[in-house]
């Protein structure tokens, strides 16, 4: 069993925790907090050890009546993996630590793609990941679209990505995020930074995105045009999405109409959290014309990185290859 740990337990940090206890080789070691809050409670809820991620605010954990397992140098020291979910900016500070225990460790996007030494997407570059010391898993964003990237350029080959990216303002939980009644070009400058972050997954690729951020905290939405090198049509390419396993091509029966519609979608499968790690795309969205290709897809930011931290906790521990891993990962979540 690969013995992982869990250093910050918020939004990404306690889904990923909950998908590393649901496979088969993998235990979760424990999980670390800065603060005695409700998810800390849950943690312990559902069976985690519970660790203080800062020395001197360990006591607020003993005020609180919450028992802790030790600081996060005993979680790290114990783990054959850390997956780092602390918020951007704190995994580059936390690399010394890993480093100090030759711990192996996983980033998430919000750190600047030097944090590690290689950027990850699961369909696209796994082996590169194999054995490395350090891995970032690539933001929501970037996964959704490199996850739609891969199998078009396997396939026909891409001259040209353009995407605009209608980001939600922030998270169900973050009360201090907005807008609240706006819809504000982010960047203003063109492109914003996603291109270049696809550009650590696909170094050679030619892609421009343009970001926006509006008042919803559901899902992401992206409006993708790909010139490809070859003119295939719409419905064989719909076909091609379809048998991807992280990306679910929405059928026209179903109805949904939005991504309020499809996170009730997930809720009324029993989803944890209403959580949907695919890329959700819209079969009907699906259009060609010459070599350019359209769609809409909508991309859940709070979850659709979690079934790639489980792949990069196999990579970097050289326990099973990108399919086995990718099968494995998807039966025991239910994707
Ligand atoms: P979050 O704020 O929900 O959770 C972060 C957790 O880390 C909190 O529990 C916080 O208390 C804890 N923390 C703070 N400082 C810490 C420290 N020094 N040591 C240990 N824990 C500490 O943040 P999040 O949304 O889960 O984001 C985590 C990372 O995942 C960021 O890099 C973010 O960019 C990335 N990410 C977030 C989303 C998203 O939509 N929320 C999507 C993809 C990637």
């Amino acid at each position: 069993m690969i013995r992982v740990g869990i250093n910050g337990y918020g939004t990404i940090g306690k889904r990923v925790a909950d998908a590393v206890r649901d496979q088969p080789d993998m235990d979760v070691v424990g999980v670390a907090k800065t603060s005695p809050n409700y998810e800390a409670e849950q943690a312990l809820a559902r069976g985690y050890d519970l660790y203080a991620a800062i020395e001197d605010r360990s006591h607020k954990f003993a005020e609180a009546g919450i028992e802790t397992a030790g600081l996060v140098d005993d979680l790290v020291a114990q783990s054959d993996v850390v997956v780092d979910a602390t918020p951007s900016g704190v995994g580059a500070q936390n690399r010394a630590l890993y480093e100090e225990y030759d711990t192996p460790a996983i980033y998430q996007g919000g750190e600047d793609a030097d944090v590690a030494d290689v950027s990850f997407n699961a369909r696209s570059n796994y082996e590169e990941a194999v054995d490395a010391d350090h891995v970032r898993v690539v933001s929501c964003n970037t996964t959704g679209l490199s996850r739609l990237v891969a199998p078009l350029r396997e396939a026909y080959g891409v001259e040209k990505v353009r995407a605009t990216l209608v980001r939600r303002g922030g998270d169900p939980s973050q009360p201090n995020r907005g807008p609240i009644n706006d819809a504000l070009p982010d960047p203003i400058s063109i492109p914003s930074h996603h291109g270049p972050d696809v550009n650590t997954i696909f170094p050679d690729l030619d892609i421009d995105t343009l970001g926006l951020k509006v008042p919803t905290t559901l899902m992401h939405m992206h409006a993708i045009n790909v010139t490809l090198a070859a003119e295939p049509d719409a419905a064989e390419v719909r076909e091609l999405l379809g048998e991807q396993s992280r990306i679910t091509v929405v059928d026209e029966h179903l109805g949904i109409e939005g991504t309020g519609q499809l996170k009730e979608w997930a809720l009324d499968r029993g989803r944890p959290r209403g959580d949907l790690w695919e890329n959700c795309l819209w079969g009907e969205s699906v259009t060609t014309e010459g070599s350019d290709f359209y769609c809409f897809q909508a991309i859940h930011q709070e979850s659709d990185v979690v079934p790639e931290n489980v792949d990069a906790i196999r990579a970097v521990t050289d326990s099973a290859d990108a399919a086995e891993s990718v099968a494995t990962t998807n039966d025991s979540l239910g994707i």
